[in-house]
């Protein structure tokens, strides 16, 4: 379950991304947060995976309160965690196969383990026939899967996506969806910000909406 109550961010600058902000998640919803650019829905998502801290107000994930979690209790928090944020690198110097591997080579799994694994990633992802390429021959929309794969790699129970679809097609677009979609089927709770409409016309699911730092739904 993830929690937010009474949360405030104040960026160090003194700029309040988050005000008296509230709400739950249950364990294997799928959630969407939406909002202008500039909403705070970045700031959500780094506070749910502990990037960012809390400047007033509880935040609990996992049972764990984030607020009060030690640095060394963060590593812990991760393994519950899947986190696809912009800013994360494609090694293209390395395999997929490899990119893949490369999360679970750091949390120190046993080879043969570890290499079942990419590999069940891979194919839930759509791109085990690309295993021994390199990421430079993928489109925009593998690439993406490809950052979903490392992603969940390690079985995560918690997925957090950061505007997803961000420069991909429609046809792209919903094809990610899908992973997302079978991700939730099997009860893995997922949390993904974005303003792409083809996404948020869904209306299975619900939708956080924040404008200018406060939730309005
Ligand atoms: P969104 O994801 O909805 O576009 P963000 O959470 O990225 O919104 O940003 C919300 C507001 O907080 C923006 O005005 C942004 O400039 C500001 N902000 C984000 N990160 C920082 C930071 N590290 N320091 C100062 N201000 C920040």
């Amino acid at each position: 379950m993830i929690s937010f109550k009474s949360v405030y961010k104040r960026y160090p600058d003194g700029y309040e991304a988050l005000k008296n902000v509230a709400f739950t998640i249950h364990p294997g919803e799928l959630v969407f947060v939406s909002g202008h650019s500039g909403a705070g829905k970045s700031t959500m998502l780094k506070l749910i995976a502990a990037i960012e801290r809390p400047t007033s107000g509880h935040v609990m994930v996992s049972d764990q309160n984030i607020n009060a979690l030690k640095k060394n209790a963060i590593p812990f928090l991760r393994h519950s965690l899947g986190l696809i944020f912009q800013d994360q690198k494609i090694l293209y110097d390395r395999t997929i196969f490899a990119n893949v591997m490369l999360p679970l080579q750091i949390r120190g799994f046993q080879k043969k383990t570890a290499a079942g694994r990419v590999r069940a990633a891979l194919d839930k992802v759509g791109l085990l026939e690309k295993e021994n390429a390199y990421p430079i021959t993928l489109s925009g929309g593998e690439k993406q899967r490809l950052c979903i794969a490392r992603a969940v790699v390690h079985r995560p129970s918690i997925l957090i996506a950061d505007e997803p679809t961000a420069n991909l097609d429609v046809d792209y677009a919903q094809s990610i969806m899908e992973v997302f979609r079978s991700f939730h089927q099997v009860g893995v709770t997922v949390v993904i910000a974005t303003h792409d409409t083809t996404l948020l016309n869904d209306t299975r699911y619900r939708t956080l909406l924040l404008n200018q730092g406060k939730l309005t739904v």
